[in-house]
């Protein structure tokens, strides 16, 4: 999976290069609007606002004129993120700065997988004796599947995407369920713990008090 990093700013687009080019994919980066725009339309946009010559906005809605290619804005304050102007726009999301690899990628696949694109090459995690397929929405343990319902599988190949790591319950709740949450979050609970149980391993998903979940190798 191509995609194209739009971002002047070296102290920004290093770390990202360096980590998507970990998580396999491959990036073309330009620092302009106008190279952006002459760029071969690549699997994917992540498109800074901010640019040195033409306004980023702009360059999203010509960007959108010429392809559906998938389009995340990135932007260096939240308040410059007109979230209604920029999916008018055609961008499918938006980050901001500073945001983390996590989050980063978590878009990424959600924006790839809404618009079906089937080239991500992280679609499969190996965690310990589980083995997380994204593609065919399937987790195994030791061999053996387990079967979870869509949003239990999909609070699961979150947390594994980066194990180890403690994830916070906003952003799960924000990240799995695609929406800005304002229901209880008890229902993350509810989810959580039905995932300990049909691990067979209640430790394999760790609470960390008043921040959120961490997903261990195996107890
Ligand atoms: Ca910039």
């Amino acid at each position: 999976m191509r995609i194209l990093l739009v971002e002047d700013d070296d102290s920004i687009a290093e770390p990202v290069t360096s980590r998507l080019v970990r998580e396999g994919f491959d990036v073309i980066r330009e620092r302009s609007g106008i190279a952006a725009l002459d760029a071969t339309v690549p699997d994917l946009v992540l498109l800074d606002l901010g640019l040195p010559d033409i306004d980023g906005q702009e360059v999203c809605r010509q960007l959108r004129e010429k392809s559906a290619v998938p389009i995340i804005v990135v932007s260096a304050r939240a308040d410059e993120v007109d979230r209604v102007l920029l999916l008018e726009l055609g961008a499918d999301d938006y980050l901001v700065k500073p945001f983390g690899a996590r989050e980063l990628i978590a878009r990424i696949r959600a924006v790839s997988r809404r618009s079906g694109d089937r080239t991500d090459p992280g679609a499969q995690t190996r965690v310990g004796d589980l083995f997380v397929d994204r593609r065919a929405r399937k987790v195994t343990r030791a061999g053996d599947e387990i079967a979870l319902t869509p949003k239990e599988f999909d609070v699961l190949a979150y947390l594994a995407e980066d194990p180890g790591t403690v994830c916070s319950r906003d952003r799960i709740l924000h990240d799995v369920w695609e929406t800005q949450w304002w229901g209880p979050t008890k229902t993350l609970d509810v989810h959580v713990a039905s995932l300990r149980r049909k691990l067979g391993d209640p430790g394999r998903i760790e609470t960390v008090r008043g921040v959120g979940f961490r997903l261990g190798p195996q107890q």
